[in-house]
C-alpha cells in the first residue's frame, strides 16, 4: 500500500548537510531518508581511492548522525545483496519498499546525475520534486541573469556583485580597505627557510577504516594511495579543520598563495574543498570565519580578501559557468587539441621534476593546490596539446574534491583554454621561468630551466621542455591567438626572431612530444 503523505527524501553523496534543502520540511514520523552507495558513482571515472573513501565514509557518518536525531534512514550499502550498482536502480527498489507519496531531492552537482533524475518520475510513477541547492551563495538562475547579455564573463565583476549582495568585506557600498582585489600583493615566492605549519589531519576511525578495506577490495586498481588519508569525514572534523586554517595558515595565505615547494603540497592552503564540496561545512560559514579574522586583526586584508575571493568569487562563478553552458560545454575544444594524455600523468614517472612532484603528491594525498593544478599539470597539457576531454577526465579522477560542476570549467576554461576565452582572457601558458620563479623545483631537475633550446649547454643538461613547448604552442596556435592583445608581446618577440628559429623550435618540440607518444605505445 502506498502512503500518500510519506516522502522519500534522497540524499546524494555530496549532500551530507543537515541544512540541505531536501531535509527542510522533514517529518520524522512519516518520512524516510534514502542514501545509496552504488558502484557506478565510483567508476564512471576511476576516482582516486581517497575520494571514494571520503564520500562513503562521510555518507555513513551522516546516516548515523541522522538516526541519532530520530530520522528513519534507508541506507544501501555497496555490498548489500541485490544492490543494482546504479542510483536509478536503487531508487526504484526503494520506491517498491516504501511506496512514498512523493520523492524529494536537491539538484545534483553533475549533469550526468541530473539526466538520471529527470527520468525518475516516469520510471517510478511517483512525483519527484527537485529543489534548488541553496548551500551556494548564488542560485543557477542568479548566475544566468548576471551572464545574460554580457560579452565577457569576467569573474572579477561577478565577484564584486556577490560581495555587495551578501555584504561580505563591505563598508557600506565600498569594499573594506578601499580596493576590491589585493592580488598584486599575493604573488610571493616562499622564503628558503620558511617553517610551514602542518595542517590538521584526521586519523581514520573505525568507520573510515572499514570503508578503506572495502575500497581496496572493490576499487584497488584505481589511481592513488590510501596510506595518508586524513580528510575530515564529519561536520565536527570539518569545523576543526576550518579553525586550524583560520588560526595557523590564513594570515600567510595571501602572500604565498601561488608558491610551490618540493615535498610540501599544502603550504598555507586551507584544504577545505573536500569538506565544502560534500556539504560538511558551508561556504557562508567559511567566508564569515575569514572575515571575522580580518575584523579582529588576526589576519591581514590581502590574505582574507584573497581567500574569500576563491570561495565567494571563483567557486560560485565556475558553478554558474558549468550549469549555464552544459551539456555542450563538455565538448569544447577551441584549440583543436588531440594528443592522448601522456602515461606519466598516472605514474609520475617523468624526469621533469615539477610534474613528478605534483603528480606524486596527487597520488599520495588526492590533493594539489591551485597553482600546481593550473600552472604545472594544466600548463603542460595546454602546451603539449592534450585533448581537453582526456585531461578533463584526469582531473575529475584524481582529486578528493573533484565534482564536475567545479572541475570542468577549471579544466576546460582555465587550464587548457578549450572554451576559447569564455572564462580566461588569455591562455594560462607559461615557460619554465614561471615555475622557476614560484617554486624550488628547478635547481634539482634533470633539465636546465635557463636553456631555451636543446643544444648541449655548459651544464650538460638539456633545455627545460616547458621553454620550447611554450613558443611552439604560440606558433602553432598563431591563427587563433595572435589577435589577442594580451599576447601581443610574445608574438612580437617571435616576429623578431632570425629566420630559421621558428622551425628549429617546432622541431625540438616535436622531437620531445614524440618521446611522450612512444612511451604511451610502450605501455599500451
Ligand atoms: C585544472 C583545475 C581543476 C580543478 N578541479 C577542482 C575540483 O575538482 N574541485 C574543486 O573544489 N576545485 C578544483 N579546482 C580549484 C582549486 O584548485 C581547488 O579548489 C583548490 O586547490 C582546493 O584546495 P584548498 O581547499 O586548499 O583551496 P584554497 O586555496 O585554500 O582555496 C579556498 C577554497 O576556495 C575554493 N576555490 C579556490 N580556487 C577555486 C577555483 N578555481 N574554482 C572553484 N573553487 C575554488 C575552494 O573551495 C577552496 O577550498 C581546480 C583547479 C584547476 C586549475
Ligand atoms: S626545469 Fe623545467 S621541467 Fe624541470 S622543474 Fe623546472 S620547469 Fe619543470
Amino acid at each position: 500500500m502506498s502512503n500518500p503523505k510519506s516522502v522519500l527524501r534522497v540524499i546524494l553523496g555530496d549532500q551530507v548537510a543537515f541544512d540541505v534543502a531536501t531535509l527542510a520540511d522533514l517529518d520524522r514520523e512519516r518520512d524516510v531518508v534514502l542514501m545509496m552507495e552504488v558502484e557506478e558513482e565510483g567508476t564512471y571515472v576511476r576516482h582516486h581511492k581517497q575520494k571514494i573513501v571520503l564520500v562513503l565514509s562521510a555518507m555513513r557518518h551522516f546516516a548515523q548522525a541522522l538516526r541519532e536525531r530520530g530520522v528513519t534512514v534507508d541506507y544501501i550499502d555497496l555490498e548489500d545483496p541485490g544492490n543494482t550498482g546504479g542510483l536509478t536502480g536503487e531508487l526504484q527498489r526503494a520506491v517498491e519498499r516504501h511506496r512514498p507519496g512523493r520523492i524529494v531531492v536537491t539538484e545534483p552537482g553533475e549533469w550526468r546525475v541530473r539526466v538520471l533524475i529527470e527520468g525518475w518520475e516516469s520510471l517510478t510513477r511517483t512525483t519527484v520534486e527537485v529543489r534548488a541547492d541553496d548551500r551556494f551563495f548564488a542560485t543557477r538562475d542568479r548566475f544566468a541573469a548576471w551572464a545574460r547579455g554580457r560579452r565577457g564573463w569576467r569573474m572579477e565583476y561577478f565577484y564584486r556583485d556577490m560581495r555587495r549582495e551578501h555584504d561580505i568585506l563591505m563598508d557600506g557600498g565600498r569594499p573594506v580597505g578601499g580596493d576590491w582585489n589585493y592580488d598584486a600583493a599575493n604573488r610571493k615566492r616562499l622564503p628558503g627557510r620558511a617553517t610551514l605549519p602542518a595542517p590538521r589531519r584526521f586519523a581514520p576511525d573505525a568507520t573510515t577504516r572499514a570503508v578503506m578495506a572495502l575500497v581496496e577490495r572493490r576499487f584497488g586498481s584505481h589511481f592513488g594511495e590510501l596510506e595518508e588519508f586524513g580528510w575530515p569525514v564529519t561536520r565536527a572534523d570539518a569545523l576543526h579543520a576550518l579553525e586550524d586554517f583560520i588560526t595557523h595558515r590564513l594570515p600567510d595565505f595571501g602572500d604565498y598563495q601561488d608558491a610551490m615547494k618540493a615535498d610540501q603540497p599544502f603550504l598555507y592552503h586551507s584544504l577545505l574543498s573536500p569538506a565544502l564540496n560534500l556539504g560538511l561545512i558551508s561556504p557562508r560559514e567559511v567566508c564569515r570565519a575569514a572575515e571575522a579574522a580580518w575584523a579582529s586583526g588576526a589576519a591581514p586584508i590581502n590574505a582574507v580578501e584573497g581567500f574569500i575571493r576563491q570561495i565567494l568569487g571563483w567557486r560560485e562563478y565556475v558553478r554558474g559557468v558549468y550549469w549555464t553552458l552544459m551539456p555542450g560545454y563538455a565538448q569544447c575544444n577551441s584549440l583543436q587539441a588531440t594528443r592522448a594524455l601522456p602515461d606519466f600523468y598516472w605514474t609520475g614517472d617523468t624526469d621533469m621534476r615539477c610534474l613528478h612532484q605534483v603528480i606524486r603528491g596527487t597520488a599520495r594525498h588526492a590533493y594539489s593546490h591551485h597553482i600546481q593544478r593550473l600552472m604545472v599539470t594544466g600548463n603542460f597539457a595546454l602546451l603539449a596539446g592534450v585533448a581537453p576531454r582526456d585531461i578533463e577526465r584526469w582531473y575529475l579522477a584524481v582529486y578528493a574534491d573533484a565534482y564536475e560542476w567545479v572541475e570542468m570549467p577549471n579544466t576546460l576554461g582555465m587550464a587548457v583554454f578549450a572554451d576559447g576565452g569564455r572564462m580566461a582572457s588569455k591562455p594560462y601558458a607559461a615557460s619554465g621561468a614561471y615555475i622557476n620563479r614560484m617554486s624550488d623545483f628547478c635547481p634539482d631537475c634533470s633539465y636546465d630551466v635557463n636553456r631555451k633550446t636543446d643544444r648541449e649547454g655548459k651544464t650538460g643538461r638539456k633545455a627545460c621542455p616547458f621553454n620550447y613547448l611554450y613558443w611552439a604552442f604560440l606558433i602553432r596556435n598563431r591563427h587563433t591567438l595572435s589577435g589577442n592583445p594580451r599576447l601581443a608581446m610574445p608574438y612580437r618577440t617571435i616576429a623578431s626572431w632570425p629566420s630559421g628559429r621558428e622551425a628549429a623550435v617546432l622541431a625540438e618540440a616535436d622531437a620531445f612530444l614524440a618521446t611522450l607518444d612512444s612511451k604511451l605505445e610502450d605501455t599500451a
